[in-house]
């Protein structure tokens, strides 16, 4: 693990930011997932089993199977089985097979809904919901805060807007929860990309009581979860060849998308997109795009505004 993750200076389409490289915490999990997962890499558990649910392509099932390998735990996960997605396995489901999950259908999950939503202890065996979507994932965010606030002070950045898309809302949640216990004002930015503003508002009360929550922005654009969008790729080649760096499709792309809309937000603060990784994720989300646009064009010229499909 490498901690304080890097910060990285761009620009893209005249609007600066600072890049925190939470991708780079560990090439073995998957970006924030090693900061959501923190609390059980660095306990003792007496356990011979994790459980965990959701889609079959997910960032967090993948980085549960790097913790499950290392501990020497028996890795459950319950999806709704795509039958042709298991016969030629890419990216994080691949990946995840390797590590010795074993995938079972959801059908076969017989828990209440009460349980689904906390980590639960049973016997020998360890219930973690969705997406590390659980109070414990705090402790590692908290650090997440920790960085953030080491890293304005020696930079005298006193005025701070943070962003990052969310799933759960898990990390923007507790990373404003956490900046607000230690008396920092910083801004905490996010966009829905699974449901909308409502649906995240949910998430966020149901993961903590306290008042504070990170701003929600809305894209003009209804984007389905991991939908398929030119617009979002374009977004996507856009970062990869005039900034340099590769960013998650399912994620990032609708951030950077909300981010470049609200850009009048952000004029003339100092502006820190979180970088939560998920780069395994895009093998599979890349041959989607494939099957749909046909054949991907080679990256094209630096500041093209091309369409890349
Ligand atoms: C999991 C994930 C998110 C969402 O994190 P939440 O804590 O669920 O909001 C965002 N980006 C990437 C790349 C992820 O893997």
């Amino acid at each position: 693990m490498r901690f304080p993750s890097p910060v990285e200076y761009y620009e893209l389409e005249g609007v600066p930011f600072y890049l925190k490289r939470d991708d780079l915490i560990d090439p073995r999990f998957s970006g924030n997932k090693a900061r959501k997962l923190h609390y059980f890499l660095v306990r003792d558990f007496h356990i011979n089993r994790l459980i965990s649910y959701g889609s079959m392509q997910s960032n967090a099932m993948y980085s549960l199977s790097v913790l499950c390998r290392d501990r020497g735990w028996e890795f459950l996960y319950y999806a709704r089985i795509n039958e042709k997605l298991l016969l030629s396995p890419l990216g994080n489901l691949k990946r995840a097979l390797e590590n010795g999950m074993v995938l079972r259908p959801i059908e076969e999950l017989r828990v209440d809904r009460k349980l689904c939503s906390e980590t639960k202890l049973f016997d020998d065996t360890l219930f973690v919901p969705e997406g590390v979507r659980c109070k414990e994932a705090k402790e590692g965010v908290s650090l997440l805060a920790d960085e953030i606030i080491e890293w304005a002070r020696a930079n005298n950045v006193e005025r701070l807007n943070i962003f990052l898309p969310s799933g759960t809302g898990t990390t923007a949640l507790f990373l404003k929860e956490s900046l607000a216990e230690r008396g920092c004002s910083f801004e905490v930015y996010t966009v829905a990309c699974v449901g909308d503003s409502d649906y995240l508002k949910k998430e966020f009360r149901s993961l903590s009581n306290s008042k504070i929550s990170p701003v929600i922005l809305q894209p003009s654009v209804k984007f389905r979860f991991a939908s398929l969008d030119p617009r979002l790729f374009e977004i996507y080649m856009k970062i990869k060849n005039v900034c340099g760096f590769e960013i998650d499709l399912v994620y990032d792309t609708v951030g950077f998308f909300t981010l470049l809309e609200n850009r009048g937000l952000f004029e003339g603060t100092t502006l820190l997109y979180i970088h939560q990784g998920g780069l395994l994720g895009n093998e599979s989300m890349i041959a989607r795009y494939k099957a749909k646009f046909g054949k991907i064009a080679k990256p094209f010229k630096k500041d093209s505004h091309a369409v890349s499909i």
